[in-house]
């Protein structure tokens, strides 16, 4: 048996055998060819397998009912017959060059023609290219890509994941997740908490040689077994089967209210990506969808996602979960989840640069393509609209204004949208934080995304490796960021929840229920766990609470959860009282 340390994002245990995860590495031979006609009977093959696989995909999405994306594949079948597109690879062989070569050259040369056009939709062409581009390369170098992962359940252990390539694994072939790289607060690690998977990052000693072998990833333990002992096999499989049986028992816990021992009700929301969520949702009795992170539905897709397939994916996730209130975040893309057909440039810093509301507000018709596509699906449940990113009240005012003209449009298209739509933003910067008494008039409701509002007010890049050691998740000025939002959103009347990781942390669920919070929408999984925690808790037993949250006097918009009957109106803060709530005094 052998052991390897890392450094665990999921508890667990997971025993099966290990799949490594290699990415395809095209590596194009430039060298001069002699057998020209070779070279252009591989380049025929892959195209034609290209096309192939290409109307397959349609045939799918046909049958599966979506026409939009049936669309997309219908094109890139027609692509592949252009004469222009085909002949230019024919010449570039014709020059003794590799089909391989060919492909790179006349696929991005034709990717740089649509580039340079002016209509953003001939623009936005050059990622179908790209994408074509590349599945011809998979062919020509002979990668299945679909195999990445492998046919039957293992354990996947990678270099790293992009949460592009995170999302799109098949769960059910993930017993566990091993990475050399990996932070605990990127997108991935967010994914792997969502699908309850044992994860293990920053593992060093990962490596391709694994592949195939029999292992146990212990994630109570932080490590990986690869071919245990009996001892450990037993010893493991036992407490395997001993978290099955907790799980079971969390089941009765489904329909109760989240209510403390002392009558503090709290709303508990989940954390979604897109449609395939929704089981996850009712599965686990969550009470709406606090965050829906659109931008996976744009991560999911080869090509920038229509008005109509967006609009697809949204009114499936309202209308299978109504009437509990879904709020779908607009597109937060940029940093780590980047996406090709958009075409971001290179930033020195990303985190800190064009992304989410920055694109969504330089981009307007981007923007505006996905407002309507939730305007128009309002009408089929109880959406709640929200920012990310916001820093300043202007950009509040810019993303009301523009959603205010996709309204009049749909109105006088003679189209049915909600009536009641709560519009949110996401508090995850230190500045929305500190402006939270101006930014509460504009809105009725703030999300506290602590995974940035952590590493905005902490200067720790939450994708960073190195940075473990000097990343505190409870770091007592995020601790205090959060209570003054709540005590700022409170005195508009604005309720407050939290939808960032430090929502789900059972350490913490006493302290953000004595600061007042109305809502924790956390993964799926942490949801009946969390209605556990709640419902043993009794604030008035706290010895000094950390602060009272404000009661509203009259409400104007939806009244936050009523502040805790034993909460001082303003919290004594001679005496420290210990642990976390004793850390924000500090
Ligand atoms: C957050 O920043 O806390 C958040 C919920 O958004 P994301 O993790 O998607 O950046
Ligand atoms: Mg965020």
């Amino acid at each position: 048996m052998q052991t390897f340390k890392g450094i665990k994002i999921v508890n667990g245990i997971a025993i099966g055998k290990i799949k490594f995860y290699k990415v395809p590495v095209y590596e194009v031979n430039e060298n001069l060819i002699n057998d020209i006609a070779a070279e252009l009977d591989r380049f025929e093959a892959a195209r034609v397998k290209v096309q192939q696989q290409q109307h397959a995909l349609f045939e799918k999405e046909v049958k599966e009912g979506r026409k939009d994306t049936a669309g997309i594949f219908e094109a890139h079948e027609l692509m592949l017959d252009d004469e222009d597109l085909i002949d230019s690879c024919k010449e570039i062989i014709g020059e003794s060059h590799t089909a391989e070569y060919a492909v790179r050259e006349g696929f991005e040369n034709a990717a740089q023609m649509f580039r340079d056009m002016n209509d953003p939709y001939f623009q936005a062409r050059s990622a179908d290219v790209i994408d074509l581009k590349n599945s011809m390369l998979d062919v020509l170098f002979g990668n299945d890509t679909d195999s990445l992962q492998g046919s039957e359940p293992s354990i996947l252990v990678a270099e790293d994941l992009a949460p592009s390539e995170t999302v799109k694994l098949d769960k059910n072939l993930l017993l566990g997740l091993v990475t050399r790289l990996g932070s605990s607060n990127s997108h991935t690690a967010i994914l792997a908490r969502s699908m309850n998977l044992p994860t293990l990052i920053q593992c060093p000693d990962v490596e391709e040689s694994w592949d195939g072998r029999f292992a146990i990833l212990d994630g109570y333990n932080s490590c990986l077994h690869i071919e245990p002992d009996q001892e450990t096999i037993e010893k493991l499989t036992a407490q395997h089967e001993d978290d099955l049986k907790k799980e079971a028992a969390l089941q009765e816990l489904k329909g109760k209210p989240s209510v403390t021992v002392d009558g503090r009700k709290v709303r508990l929301y989940a954390n979604i990506g897109g449609p395939k969520d929704i089981k996850a949702v009712i599965d686990n009795d969550a009470e709406g969808v606090g965050l829906f992170r659109s931008e996976f539905v744009y991560l999911n897709s080869k090509t920038d996602p229509t008005e109509d397939a967006q609009f697809a994916a949204y009114k499936e996730v309202l209308e299978k979960l109504a009437p509990r209130q879904v709020i779908i975040r607009t597109c937060d893309i940029g940093a780590d989840k980047t996406i090709d057909y958009m075409q971001l440039d290179k930033e020195d810093n990303p985190a800190l640069g064009f992304r989410a509301i920055r694109i969504c507000l330089s981009r307007v018709d981007f923007f505006k393509r996905q407002l309507r596509a939730l305007l128009r699906a309002s009408a089929y449940g109880n959406l709640g609209i929200m920012f990310p990113m916001i820093i300043s009240k202007w950009e509040v005012l810019e993303c009301k204004k523009i959603l205010d003209e996709c309204k009049a449009e749909l109105e006088s298209e003679g189209v049915k949208i909600g009536d009641k739509i709560e519009i949110g933003i996401m508090i995850e910067t230190p500045a929305a934080a500190l402006c939270a008494d101006e930014l509460a008039e504009e809105v009725d409701f703030f999300s506290l995304g602590t995974n940035d509002l952590t590493q905005y007010t902490c200067a720790i890049d939450r994708q960073s490796a190195n940075l473990e050691r000097f990343s505190d998740t409870h770091h007592p000025a995020v601790l205090r960021l959060i209570r003054e939002t709540i005590e700022a959103g409170h005195r508009h009347h604005t309720w407050v929840g939290i939808c960032g990781e430090l929502g789900a942390d059972p350490s913490l669920t006493e302290t953000f229920l004595s600061m007042g919070v109305d809502e924790l929408s956390v993964n799926p999984k942490s949801i009946l766990p969390l209605r556990g925690n709640v419902r043993k808790t009794d604030l008035s037993k706290l010895a000094k609470p950390a602060a009272a949250p404000v009661k509203p006097a009259e409400p104007v918009k939806p009244a936050p959860a009523p502040a805790p009957a034993h909460a001082p109106e303003s919290a004594a803060k001679s005496e420290k009282p210990k642990g976390f709530l004793g850390r924000l005094f500090s």
